[in-house]
């Protein structure tokens, strides 16, 4: 059957009909909204390349998380800047460290019981040196040592969990942290603590206003020995066979919009949940444009987000949530 029978248009007429065919929805609850948390208080400090975002102290960030929670939006990503650096990255699994004690606050407040509160598991922001573990230095040549550096990652998310992250996200690419993760959560009375791996994080510049955001940009060299090749999809794929089989929950993709392709690979191979995180280069870029008036901010923010959901995550980790979720209802 074909022209002129079957008329494809017949179905676009009204925004009722394209409402009822419609393959692919958005909804607040699958939305994640990352936070940067800062010491002090009253503490409201906007980033520059991000508009909108901010670093926030506890208690604005309990403001934020409340205007989230009365959008339906269904987490929270917790990053921290520590007062200070170390080598040890004692800040990230401290006891009284930023995110720990945001968590805690956060947790004792019921009206936010909505939100699924996640943290994010590495030692960039906290290491003097801003990469992702230990680093062994031999004149300008330098190395992150993996094994002293997942026990830290264990460690830290042990911490978050006590202090009460719903969900421990490790982002660091380093090898077999998710089983290092897992094991120290299970033998210290977290087993029902959910890993979601950032399994197949890609070395991307679209993390450039991030850096800014969390004060996380290495002092030396770069994080290409450890975050993925952006050439490689076979390479990602075993990666996340490897967290699944080291006991990873869920998935987080990252970054999004130029990944799309990794996206729905690993949807169509992997039958977890599957989230992806719009990276903040993804957003300035889009608000970049909208500033300059060249592009519909509401409408090409939604389409953002739709080729991100129509690619196959299940949720979406992004610095749009709040505008999205008010758009969404
Ligand atoms: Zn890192």
């Amino acid at each position: 059957m074909n022209f002129p029978v079957v008329r494809m248009r017949r179905l676009r007429r009204t925004e009722a009909l394209r409402s009822l065919v419609r393959e692919t929805r958005l909804h607040p609850g699958a939305l994640i909204y990352p936070l940067f948390i800062t010491p002090g208080e009253g503490i409201r400090k906007p980033i520059s390349s991000m508009p909108g975002v901010f670093n926030l102290s506890v208690d604005e960030a309990l403001k934020e998380a409340s205007a989230c929670a009365a959008l339906g939006i269904g987490g929270l990503l917790l990053f921290g800047l520590p007062s200070e650096k170390d080598e040890q990255a004692t800040g990230a699994w401290a006891d009284d460290g930023i995110v720990q004690t945001a968590l805690r606050a956060l947790k004792k407040d019921r009206s936010l019981d909505s939100l699924v509160l996640m943290s994010d598991v590495c030692v960039c922001e906290y290491t003097s040196h801003g990469h992702c573990g230990v680093v062994k230095r031999d004149g300008d040549r330098f190395e992150v040592d993996n094994d002293p550096s997942i026990a830290l990652l264990a460690k830290t998310a042990l911490s978050q969990a006590r202090a009460g992250a719903d969900i421990v996200a490790p982002s660091d690419m380093l090898d077999g942290r998710v089983a290092a993760i897992r094991e120290a959560l299970d033998h210290n009375g977290h087993d029902q603590t959910p890993i979601l791996s950032y399994a197949s994080k890609f070395s991307s510049a679209f993390y450039g206003p991030f850096r800014e955001a969390a004060d996380s940009a290495p002092q030396f060299g770069d994080r290409r020995s450890y975050q993925m090749d952006g050439a490689n999809l076979r390479e990602a794929m075993r990666e996340i066979e490897l967290d699944l089989a080291e006991g990873a929950d869920m998935l987080l993709m990252k970054p999004a919009m130029p990944y799309l392709d990794v996206l729905h690979e690993a949807r169509q191979r992997f039958e977890v949940p599957t989230g992806a995180y719009q990276v903040s280069g993804e957003y300035s870029m889009l608000h970049a444009a909208f500033e300059r008036g060249w592009l519909e901010p509401e409408r090409a923010m939604m389409e953002s987000l739709l080729s991100i959901r129509r690619a196959g995550a299940d949720f979406i980790v992004t610095y749009f949530a709040k505008e999205a979720a008010r758009i969404l209802g």
